[in-house]
């Protein structure tokens, strides 16, 4: 893989200034996130919109 983001961090003592820095440089790693699965939350607030 030749990603040079930034992967977020796995903990609060991981989140440090530093890494926000190259974050905010490089941009936030997102390959290795797994896909959320299907929020109904967000599927009934699709509906409600069509509904007008
Ligand atoms: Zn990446």
């Amino acid at each position: 893989m030749t990603c040079k983001r930034v992967r977020p961090a796995e903990s609060r003592a991981d989140y440090t200034a530093e890494r926000a820095g190259k974050i905010v440089r490089h941009g936030l790693c997102v390959c290795a996130e797994p896909a959320p699965p299907p929020s109904r939350r967000a599927a009934r607030r699709d509906r409600e919109a069509t509904l007008g």
